[in-house]
């Protein structure tokens, strides 16, 4: 197909042949859009199903903003049979670190975000849609470009930025809007054989859209989440392709998400004002755009205002930041769930133990304004879920976080793993009852430092020696150390306390104590106090008889021994 347009300037005819031009450009570019449309076949899925991708930079960084935004696209195309694809958008190397993919790879599996198509080595690399680095997708994007520059809605700009400067300050003075655009845009009146000439003279050279559009005109843009929003027609000649031949990011995103047959775009919201230019891309590459659900940032109070969690001021910003602290994984998937859908925290009351991937996620129970991060929140569910996780479960997680993150702690619990799991159900449960003290892996080695380390020395504050008396204090401990024997179970350790305590004049009986308090030096649970500060350095702790059993009698009586001392 020959396509000859004519081009009017100024009263001067010029003809252009735009075949000429997109043969000049892409000499090696030989197939078409059409070409594409056949290799990238539509996909065949049952009605309703959704194809949604995550698109991360590999920066190796993971924002927390990206967890929440690759959650809910992979829910959506779970939920409904659909596909969840990676793309990596590697298009701005200086952005680019090492390993940047493999480290937000390991980021989001440990997530349990799955991808059903990506840039693996394994089937999930489908080849009809791979490439899945646009990195490799180069002749893609040419392709389509040359089609757009043969029909004349494309042309290359060798504009240097001295130029472009002058042209801002023409409209700076005019007070115009700002841009390349219309009648600014001079290089849409380049000749052929000008052009020719400048390529030949390897003058360097973006290609940019000849917009047609009018910021005069609105458009009524309906984000799935946000509803209906009117926004000015896009007019600027955006560039598509820069000077390496790499597309921008709003030019990747009409071809890919168009040929790897996107249906639903979920992305923050700073692309929401770019919308008007997505669509005229789509409309003039002849592709049918996607829905979008554009995501506010997740965001914190600074003094009485909100702003985005940063990289840079917020270390919470990062997903390796909870994967540090020992964070449940299910945890912070949980948290992000009762972010996402305003009814998931009543669905988890009705159905306590189901995964919270039965949850279906709804797009009109999304909220549109950025959700505040509350760590006291995230606390609190990652107490929760710890409780319910058996000691089987947090043995095997508390392993794997220690070998990375505490290697210390790690010696310890691998040490004696049946004897660490002890420690496990000591701050799991009293009496029977769930405990929901621990949220966090790396909060333990410190809480509980009294029950890992043999040789462990407590350092009893002022206070609690003040509170029962350092004379007293002493005799209590000396007294138990001489008497105190290893008992066969909790009522016969239980009752020997007794028995010590009433040497020493403490007190069983609650009746007799209240009636007379001035004969007694206190209850035996006040001597226990004494003994626990004694175990753990602490006057709270877990059940003391535990305490006893996962200590060892040698150890028990060399910790009551280093306070008599
Ligand atoms: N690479 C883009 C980003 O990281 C992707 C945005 C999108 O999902 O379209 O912001």
């Amino acid at each position: 197909m020959t396509v000859c347009l004519l081009d009017y300037e100024e009263g001067e005819k010029r003809i252009m042949d735009y075949n000429k031009l997109a043969e000049l450009l892409f000499p090696n570019i030989t197939e078409s859009i059409a070409d594409l449309e056949k290799r990238f076949t539509k996909r065949d899925l049952p009605e309703g199903a959704e194809v949604t991708r995550f698109a991360p930079s590999p920066t190796g960084y993971m924002h927390i903003g990206g967890l929440y935004a690759s959650l809910i696209s992979s829910r959506l195309a779970k939920q409904t049979g659909g596909v969840f694809y990676l793309r990596i958008e590697d298009t701005d190397k200086k952005r680019e670190v090492d390993n940047g993919f493999e480290k937000i790879i390991k980021s989001l599996e440990k997530f349990d975000i799955r991808f059903d198509e990506g840039p693996f080595d394994d089937d999930r690399n489908n080849p009809v849609y791979a490439p899945y680095r646009q990195s490799e997708r180069k002749d893609i994007y040419q392709t389509c470009v040359k089609e757009l520059v043969r029909k004349g809605y494309a042309y290359p700009c060798f504009c240097a930025e001295e130029e472009l400067e002058a042209i801002k300050q023409k409209q700076e003075e005019k007070k115009e809007n700002i841009g390349y655009y219309g009648a600014y845009a001079q290089c849409r009146n380049l000749t052929l054989e000008e052009i020719a000439e400048k390529i030949q003279n390897k003058e360097e050279y973006v290609i940019r859209l000849k917009s047609a559009g009018d910021p005069e005109n609105k458009l009524v843009f309906y984000d799935l989440v946000r509803g209906d929003i009117e926004m000015p027609e896009n007019f600027q000649d955006v560039i598509l392709l820069k000077r390496d031949g790499i597309p921008t990011y709003h030019f990747a995103h009409a071809v890919d998400d168009h040929f790897m047959r996107t249906t639903k775009v979920v992305r923050g919201d700073e692309w929401l004002s770019s919308w008007p230019t997505h669509r005229e891309l789509f409309q003039v590459c002849g592709f049918e755009a996607p829905e979008y659900i554009h995501i506010a940032p997740i965001s914190k109070m600074e003094g009485a205002s909100k702003r985005k969690l940063s990289k840079r001021k917020d270390p919470e910003a990062a997903v390796d930041y909870y994967s540090e602290k020992g964070i449940p994984v299910d945890a912070v998937a949980e948290y992000l769930m009762t972010i996402a859908n305003s009814n998931y925290e009543e669905w988890r009351i009705a159905n306590p133990d189901a995964a919270n991937t039965e949850f279906v996620m709804s797009l009109n129970k999304m909220s549109n304004s950025g959700a505040l991060f509350d760590m006291v929140k995230l606390n609190d569910i990652a107490k929760e879920v710890i409780s319910k996780k058996s000691i089987d479960q947090c043995y095997a997680e508390i392993e794997a976080w220690s070998a990375e993150y505490n290697p210390e702690f790690h010696e310890v619990v691998v040490a004696d793993s049946e004897k660490f799991k002890q420690t496990i159900d000591l701050w799991k449960f009293t009496n029977g009852k769930v405990r929901k003290d621990v949220g966090m892996w790396s909060e333990l080695y410190g809480m509980f430092e009294y029950l890992y380390k043999v040789g462990w020395e407590a350092e009893t504050s002022e206070e609690l020696l003040t509170k029962y008396g350092a004379e007293n204090f002493k005799l209590v401990l000396q007294t138990y150390e001489q008497e105190y024997t290893v008992a066969a179970d909790r009522d016969q350790w239980f009752s020997d306390v007794k028995v010590i305590a009433e040497k020493v004049g403490y007190t069983g009986d609650r009746k007799a104590y209240k009636a007379n308090p001035e004969n007694y030096k206190g209850l035996v649970s006040d001597f226990c106090a004494i003994i626990r500060i004694a175990m753990t350095g602490k006057e709270n702790s877990p059940d003391l008889y535990s305490i006893f059993s996962i200590l060892g009698g040698n150890e028990v009586k060399r910790r009551l021994r280093g306070y008599i001392r």
